[in-house]
């Protein structure tokens, strides 16, 4: 049986690795652990085993989460609470009140929600990266950017939607998020998250009044390639915990 700690490990060197070769610190790259599905205990035994940032994808998931394990390390453990997945609107409160970090926003009205909600709940600000469809695949959530470098239209929906997000109280853009698609040639990974960077580099010119560097992508299958192409958070599960068992 390979522990946690072991896993930890070997995935810290794959990610060094990574950033060497793309000429960048290993700092500057956050490992979000996603432990959806797993028990509040696997999250104590990999706090114990260094992580410091978890990610959940379900509202209500990280909502009973969250407390159980701070009832176990207390509240100021200094873990950072990623919510990674997308948002239903009757789901928002639940979301501005236990998540850190929200990667998934895609929808204007969410972020109008959750911007209310936190101006109420004294939680301060919400950091949050949009989520970005740049693959094109139709099970994939996230603003439409498939076709962004030739279509004007999806250019100028995304800056709608994120000139709103940055003017709106308790949020605070962080940058882009995406997921590869499944199942494909590495270069088409590879072209995916090359595409990301750069649409988050259109952004920051066109919507110059928040910070949009942040790039979240990655996870167990491509988090290397994303590494190498400029990811500032990756996302992983299955290589630090395993197969989840009511998926694969
Ligand atoms: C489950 C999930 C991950 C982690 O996937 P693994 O393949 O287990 O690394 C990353 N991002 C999102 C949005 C997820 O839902």
């Amino acid at each position: 049986m390979t522990t946690i700690a072991e896993r930890y490990a070997a995935l810290q060197e794959q990610i060094a690795q990574a950033a060497a070769r793309a000429g960048r610190r290993p700092e500057a790259i956050t490992l979000v652990a996603v432990t959806k599905t797993w028990p509040a205990a696997v999250v104590v035994a990999a706090y114990q085993a260094g992580m410091r940032h978890f990610g959940e994808n379900r509202p209500e998931e990280l909502a009973a989460k969250r407390p159980e394990v701070e009832a176990r390390l207390g509240r100021d453990s200094g873990i950072t609470w990623h919510l990674i997945g997308p948002v239903q609107s009757r789901k928002s409160d639940l979301a501005a009140d236990y998540a850190d970090v929200f990667h998934a926003l895609d929808r204007l009205k969410i972020a109008r929600r959750l911007s209310e909600r936190l101006q109420e709940n004294g939680r301060g600000n919400l950091p949050v990266f949009l989520e970005v469809n740049v693959s094109g695949e139709a099970a994939k959530a996230g603003l439409e950017c498939s076709r962004w470098e030739e279509e004007p239209a999806q250019r100028r929906a995304l800056q709608e939607v994120a000139t709103a997000v940055a003017g709106l109280p308790g949020l605070q853009p962080l940058g882009l998020m995406t997921m590869a698609p499944w199942q494909v040639e590495e270069a088409t990974i590879r072209s995916v998250f090359r595409r990301t960077k750069a649409l988050a580099e259109w952004l920051q010119a066109a919507v110059p009044q928040a910070g949009w560097s942040a790039l979240s992508m990655g996870m167990t299958d491509d988090f290397v390639s994303a590494i190498e192409e400029g990811a500032t958070h990756i996302r992983v599960g299955r290589a630090l915990f395993g197969p989840r068992s009511d998926e694969e």
